[in-house]
């Protein structure tokens, strides 16, 4: 059975070397679209694949790509000075930001995060099935397992800027205080 879990964020960027000359030289930004597909052949004691509220981790993953700039490591580096001078959220990726790229990277990082949710309902075993991510409200790119050989990259090789560390970190910080 499969679930699956919608998400948002604004984001900036430019495709270098993509075939529409709008696009790879142009710096615009998109509305994108994250659906996370989860699968799993038996139920908890919910019946459910798993509860949606374990997936705050996700839902703060994709935050940090909330109002970037998504930066290629392979752009000049004068771009990239640029970019750090004026802007304070930036996320470097190994991968060109086409949808593609995020498809295939929040695969990477979801993927890690399920692996690491500890699942105390009976859940079974709980399996990212795929991620699909919309640039446009016509268009999507969707990354399943096998397509990460497509790819060579480590958790290392991806950065986040020091503001959106910080401003993860005083948002839940106020979460605790709240809660705690
Ligand atoms: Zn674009």
């Amino acid at each position: 059975m499969r679930i699956r879990k919608l998400f948002r964020f604004e984001a900036a960027h430019v495709v270098r070397n993509c075939h529409a000359r709008r696009c790879r030289e142009n710096i615009h930004g998109h509305s994108y679209i994250v659906e996370v597909f989860i699968s799993s052949e038996t139920l908890d004691k919910g019946y459910m694949v798993m509860d949606f509220t374990l997936l705050d981790e996700v839902k703060a993953l994709i935050d940090r790509f909330d109002h970037s700039y998504c930066l290629w490591q392979g752009e000049e580096e004068e771009l990239k000075r640029f970019i750090y001078r004026y802007n304070q959220r930036v996320v470097e990726m190994p991968v060109s930001p086409s949808a593609e790229g995020f498809a295939l990277l929040l695969f990477f990082l979801v993927d890690n995060i399920l692996r690491h949710t500890v699942l105390s309902n009976g859940e079974g075993e709980v399996q990212l099935h795929s991620v699909r991510v919309h640039e446009t409200a016509t268009g999507y790119a969707e990354a399943f397992r096998e397509d990460m050989k497509l790819v060579d990259f480590t958790h290392d090789d991806i950065l986040f800027s020091g503001s959106i560390l910080h401003e993860e970190a005083t948002s839940t910080k106020h979460r605790d205080d709240v809660h705690g």
